[in-house]
């Protein structure tokens, strides 16, 4: 198997001051639950297209039961066989578990990851982009309960988040964040100088370069 990890930087986090206590617990069971509901959304092995660069060949790269990884025999992008129109929107952000599920492990560490996940997330930007920081106009997309926005705000860096999510885009204005619950489409050529997306699923971080919005 490839070494996928090779080029990329390990962060010093403490994973338990991140998650919940039970996380894997938790994990599993809303992982079992997520699978019955979108079974419908897993696609036939003979229906796979790369979502990078659209190439219909790909090799099986890791199973679960019928859930499966292909790895793309031109781009080597590793992605889930799954329609999204079928598993994705509002459908799965709104769902009671899912509501749950981020309150438990995201909303409930927002403290921990503001201070920690935040400062190593501008810092690796900084550096990558080479921007000062009156420079930056960021937006993030998918900025869940806005921890990073917030952390920004202390810094006085200009930023906007999008969150589909309807709850943490409360949890972003309780904290006077500057957040939209509007489709990314939606915002105006060039007017961001970076754009971040952590942890999104790579059908979405992957349409950010598409829409040319820096
Ligand atoms: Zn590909």
């Amino acid at each position: 198997m490839r070494n996928i990890f090779k080029n990329y930087r390990i962060f010093d986090i403490d994973p338990k001051r991140s998650r919940s206590k039970d996380f894997y617990k938790n994990m599993l069971e809303y992982r079992t639950h997520v699978m019955k509901r979108f079974a419908s959304a897993i696609k036939n092995p003979s229906k796979f297209s790369c979502l990078l660069c659209g190439n219909k060949k790909g090799k099986e790269f890791l199973a679960l039961g019928k859930y499966k990884l292909y790895e793309c025999s031109r781009c080597a992008l590793v992605s889930p066989n799954i329609d999204f129109a079928h598993a994705g929107g509002h459908e799965m952000y709104d769902d009671p578990k899912n509501i749950k599920d981020t309150t438990r492990e995201i909303v409930a560490t927002y403290g921990y990851r503001k201070k920690v996940h935040a400062p190593e997330r501008l810092a690796y930007l900084i550096e990558k982009t080479g921007l000062k920081k009156s420079q930056i106009k960021l937006l993030d997309v998918g900025c869940g309960p806005g921890y990073f926005l917030s952390y920004l705000k202390d810094k006085k860096i200009k930023s906007k988040g999008l969150e589909l999510t309807e709850f943490l885009v409360g949890v972003c204005r309780k904290y006077g964040l500057n957040v939209a619950s509007t489709e990314l489409s939606k915002e105006k050529l060039g007017s961001y100088s970076v754009l971040t997306a952590h942890g999104q699923p790579a059908e979405y971080a992957l349409s950010l370069p598409a829409h040319g919005i820096f």
